[in-house]
């Protein structure tokens, strides 16, 4: 006997929601996590040897229902585990901004064009969303990140957890005391491998990922046809600015989430608590890196970044900073509680324009967050060679500086 009801068949054949309309609902994030994560597996395998495959046993993704929001466990196979109060956390973000990145994404669209371009706009914005999340996770596993981890902690706890919320590193007990020389240096390093994970992780996104549907159809709406296998070969273009822009867009939602999900601690502006800003700055460069063609950044002594621009290549991040980074980044995103302020995107999201042109040409930095950033790049060479054996990657694409000469 059928126990469907005629209503419930009547619900079930109902067209979903447009999601163009309003910005996706938990479970659209939760199935295209999923899928994210499959794409993730079939891109390193058919990447051939970058993958070290006997250090992994294998990575099973789950979403499921717990405290904490993200998680990577260290133990055979390595788990992540993302939870559905995440999905619904990102949903949320998504539907709050919705409008916002529809007009700031096609701001140079008449309305017509705006409307038959945002459905493809914004389902890529959305996959690439999780797409980040996913990568970022599984570059935590194969930069060497959790085994590192594992060692530092003498492999003490059996299923050491890396998890995104638990970057309280210091002062646990909110002491008076200042943090400890130590408790600096793991604070920092803690941070270091979050900017590692993003950079590798959005490297790979534009590079080792094919072209989702969704950015398919988009390029072939402006352009006619697609010749490109991934992001970064997208011919110039319409097609390209748009696709840019869905980036910068999907790291700004994503990171602005997670970093919301940090203790109040890491949020306090003081040296030894790197502003999520920072983060944002950094994969801001990484995005202008791959669309102006820069991958041949050296790095200084100190472990800052120096490229001298051929004229090309000054206009490739000028077009950049005007047509990709400011649109997004300078829009009014909303505030989505009374601690928001706090993050400072809201004051300093415009001067990553800014902030991205005095790096790159040597310039003092005028932020805070800019000035920490450099700082935590600093420990690049070291923490490069600690991590070494941990690695499960190959030679990886991308700016992860060559060993020394
Ligand atoms: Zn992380």
């Amino acid at each position: 006997m059928s126990r469907r009801s005629p209503t419930k068949a009547k619900v079930s054949r109902r067209r979903p929601a447009d999601p163009s309309d309003r910005g996706p609902s938990a479970a659209t994030i939760q199935r295209q996590l999923s899928r994210a994560f499959a794409e993730a597996w079939q891109s390193f395998s058919s990447g051939g040897t970058l993958l070290k495959k006997p250090r992994i046993a294998g990575i099973e993704f789950h979403v499921a229902t717990s405290n904490y929001l993200i998680q990577v466990t260290y133990a055979q196979p390595h788990r992540i585990q993302v939870s559905r109060r995440f999905t619904h956390d990102l949903s949320a973000e998504f539907r709050s901004n919705w409008r916002m990145l529809r007009s700031s994404c096609l701001t140079d669209a008449t309305a017509p064009v705006a409307a038959r371009l945002w459905p493809e706009v914004g389902e890529s914005i959305v996959q690439l969303s999780t797409s980040f999340v996913v990568f970022h996770e599984l570059f935590h596993v194969l930069n060497g990140h959790t085994a590192y981890a594992m060692v530092r902690s003498k492999g003490k706890p059996r299923q050491l957890a890396f998890g995104e919320a638990a970057q309280k590193v210091a002062r646990e007990k909110k002491g008076k005391a200042p943090p400890s020389a130590a408790e600096t240096k793991r604070m920092l390093e803690a941070y270091y491998l979050e900017l590692e994970a993003d950079d590798t992780a959005l490297q790979w996104m534009m590079q080792g990922v094919p072209l989702s549907p969704a950015l398919v159809r988009l390029v072939e709406l402006v352009s006619g046809q697609v010749a490109a296998r991934d992001i970064a070969a997208l011919d110039n273009g319409w097609g390209r600015v748009l696709a840019f822009r869905a980036m910068i867009a999907a790291l700004v939602v994503t990171v602005r989430l997670l970093e919301r999900q940090r203790g109040d601690e890491t949020r306090t502006p003081a040296l030894t608590h790197p502003y999520p800003m920072a983060r944002l700055f950094a994969g801001a460069f990484t995005v202008m890196e791959q669309f102006a063609d820069i991958t041949r950044a050296e790095n200084g002594g100190d472990g800052a970044k120096i490229v001298r621009l051929s004229a090309d290549e000054a206009e490739d991040l000028d077009t950049f900073l005007r047509m990709i980074a400011r649109p997004i980044v300078s829009a009014p995103w909303a505030a989505r509680d009374s601690t928001a302020a706090d993050d400072g995107f809201e004051v300093l999201g415009p001067l990553v324009v800014t902030e991205i042109k005095n790096i790159i040409l040597g310039r003092n930095p005028e932020t805070e967050p800019v000035s920490q950033l450099l700082r935590i790049q600093r420990l690049r060479k070291a923490m490069t060679k600690r991590l070494a054996r941990h690695r499960c990657m190959g030679p990886v694409i991308g700016s992860t500086p060559p060993p020394a000469n």
